[in-house]
């Protein structure tokens, strides 16, 4: 059947209808279509496209298994909730996700989902799943990378102060977290820690910030704009398990330049050293880092 049909490229499965129903309208694998990704498929009104109204998740998929389903969806559900979409029927998101994944001819892939606000004038969400296979990170995973420091342009307050301008959302209006990224490769370095205009560490514009102060590892606190990392969750588990302490703070920039280690995290790149930050050298702890990522790529859910 169609179902069945492996994609090579890319795979494309579109809730249908556009979602979300009230959760338990139909069985969620009715409302699945398997459409070609080499086709157009969105309108040209649709808000996501118009506006960049609308929301995302990205999932590893490590030896065929979707890593961090349930931290994802759950995540999805708080950006729906931020940006006012409807009550979103998870059980069917979760559904097109394992499907998109399933359908790829490749095991180690990624899968993004995408809600939209839907088509201007219908009310109704537009989503959709795609599985493709991501940048291939295995040489900054093991040798590190130059990262600089850049200014987000908010204090670290500003989801309290300011909560319409959806920081804390994983939204798809991504073209600062790519403009700051091509600033980066401007300035010799693969990627960036924002810092807020108050000095505090906040996140990578794909990652979370993990750093490590003696036998802890310390992640800024999220409730400065910043997302949950589903990856940062996890590592904290494994770095538990390993006998280290965990802890959610607020960092200051001028404590980068002491750290014992320093990583960004995500789902895509899984665990990857910052060796340099803003020109200055970071201790690298080669043979943690590399049981951490195993770990990582590891995890199954
Ligand atoms: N912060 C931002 C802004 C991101 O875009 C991402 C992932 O894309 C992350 C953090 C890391 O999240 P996760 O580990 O769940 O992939």
């Amino acid at each position: 059947s169609e179902k069945e049909r492996p994609v090579t490229d890319a795979t494309l499965v579109i809730i249908d209808p556009a979602t979300p129903l009230p959760a338990g309208t139909a069985a969620p694998e009715d409302r699945l279509r398997v459409l070609d990704p080499q086709q157009p498929q969105i309108n040209v009104t649709d808000l996501g496209v118009t506006r960049g109204d609308g929301i995302f998740e990205t999932f590893g998929v490590v030896g065929g298994d979707v890593q961090a389903v349930q931290p994802h969806l759950q995540r999805l559900q708080r950006s729906a909730r931020m940006l006012e979409l409807p009550e979103l029927d998870l059980d069917a998101i979760e559904q097109a996700v394992r499907l998109a994944a399933r359908l790829h001819e490749r095991d180690d892939v990624l899968v993004k989902l995408i809600i939209t606000r839907g088509i201007e004038g219908l009310e109704q969400p537009t989503a959709w799943a795609y599985a493709f296979v991501g940048d291939d990170y295995s040489h900054r995973q093991h040798h590190g990378m130059k990262v600089v420091t850049l200014d987000r342009g908010y204090p670290r307050d500003i989801a309290k102060t300011s909560p319409w301008l959806l920081q804390g959302a994983k939204t798809l209006s991504y073209a600062v977290n790519k403009a700051a990224l091509r600033e980066a490769h401007r300035r010799g370095a693969e990627d960036v820690i924002f810092v807020s205009t108050d000095g505090y560490v906040l996140e990578g514009p794909t990652s979370t910030v993990i750093m490590k102060v003696g036998d802890v590892f310390v992640t800024p606190r999220t409730d400065q704009g910043i997302l949950e990392g589903t990856t940062q969750a996890a590592l904290f588990g494994i770095v538990a398990s390993l006998g280290f302490g965990t802890d959610y703070r607020y960092v200051r920039r001028s404590e980068l330049d002491q750290v014992d280690g320093l990583w960004s995290v995500s789902s895509g790149q899984q665990i990857t050293p910052v060796i340099n930050l803003d020109g200055t050298d970071l201790p690298y702890d080669r043979e943690l880092t590399q049981t951490i990522l195993k770990r990582l790529q590891s995890r199954t859910s």
